[in-house]
């Protein structure tokens, strides 16, 4: 047997073209979404997805706007930069790129985003509304692989889900998902004990440990759906995931590649969130609109 691939760059593409409509229809009402992203530092990998999702709102006709800072930033500049955004009304989403150099407080900057703008939806409120099942921005990564679960048909109520790591951004929301669609979840993590023997029991198997090679095929369930969320660069340049995939592919029953699988989906889900916030701007009740009727 030889895994379905779940093809999320083919997926991506099919949303952005929904995508499109909803722009239309936004700039119909004077209004066209903008996005921010803040970078502190040159990370190279943080680059790279920096620049993917500057050019994935270029594509679709969205304003985006980069605020980079030195490495050496103090916090201030940071909390400042963000302010101006918080109070730009032609900027719908701010994201501030992950991981931030050691002198700021990671948890503290994503407070100081507006939570209407909080387009990963890392803010604590953000992440309770996720808890309670109702989150305003579901964060992108564990967004998008629902949506590629949902597109290949992949039922979740009542099956088993384990979701190998507990980041704030990946982990512990994918569980929440998972959960909120009706699945029994187990969240392993660097403690857990007997990986294998969790990871074996799951119909799906999301993971996001940040290990190459992590999981292999006698790890895997056979029919299993795996979706695979690390990214790590090899020495040759070319990328691989968590997941061994030449293994896992003869056993599981579906599997994302590494590039191609959960990556475009992430930004996918950035681009829907930011559009979602560009509509909730719109709905807003408008102070004008009474002074229009007067004036009319
Ligand atoms: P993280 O380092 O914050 O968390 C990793 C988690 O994995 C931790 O909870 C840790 O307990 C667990 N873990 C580590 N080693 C383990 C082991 N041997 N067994 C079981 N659990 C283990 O990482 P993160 O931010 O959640 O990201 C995870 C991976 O996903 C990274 O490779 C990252 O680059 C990638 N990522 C990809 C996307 C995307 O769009 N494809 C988005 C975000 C992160």
């Amino acid at each position: 047997m030889s895994a379905q691939l779940l093809d999320g760059a083919a997926l991506a593409r099919t949303l952005h073209g929904e995508f499109g409509q909803r722009v239309a229809v936004l700039a119909a009402r004077g209004i066209r979404p903008g996005l921010a992203v803040v970078q502190a530092g040159d990370d190279p990998a943080s680059q790279v997805y920096v620049r993917h999702k500057l050019r994935a709102c270029a594509a679709l006709g969205l304003r985006s706007e980069l605020r980079q800072l030195a490495a050496d930033a103090a916090p201030r500049a940071l909390f400042d930069a963000i302010a101006a955004l918080n109070a730009d009304p032609g900027i719908h989403g701010i994201l501030v790129q992950l991981p931030l150099p050691p002198q700021f407080d990671t948890a503290l900057v994503q407070e100081a985003i507006r939570a209407d703008k909080d387009v990963d939806g890392f803010r604590l409120s953000n992440l309770g509304g996720l808890v309670a099942g109702r989150a305003s921005f579901p964060p992108c990564t564990p967004a998008g692989v629902m949506r590629l679960l949902e597109a290949a048909h992949i039922p979740i109520r009542g099956r088993d889900a384990v979701v190998v790591g507990r980041s704030n951004i990946v982990g512990k929301p994918m569980a929440l998902l998972l959960l909120g669609e009706g699945a029994t979840v187990t969240i392993c993590h660097s403690q857990t004990r007997a990986l294998a023997e969790h990871t074996r029991r799951a119909d799906i198997l999301v993971v996001a440990a940040g290990k190459p090679g992590l999981i292999d095929a006698a790890m895997v369930r056979p029919g299993a759906a795996v979706i695979d969320v690390g990214i790590h660069r090899r020495a040759d340049g070319s990328l691989a995931g968590d997941v061994d995939f030449a293994s896992v592919r003869a056993v599981a029953g579906h599997l994302t590649p590494v590039p191609g699988g959960v990556g475009p989906m992430t930004i996918a889900m950035l681009l829907a969130n930011t559009l979602s916030a560009a509509e909730g701007s719109a709905d807003a009740p408008l102070p004008s609109s009474r002074e229009s009727l007067t004036h009319a």
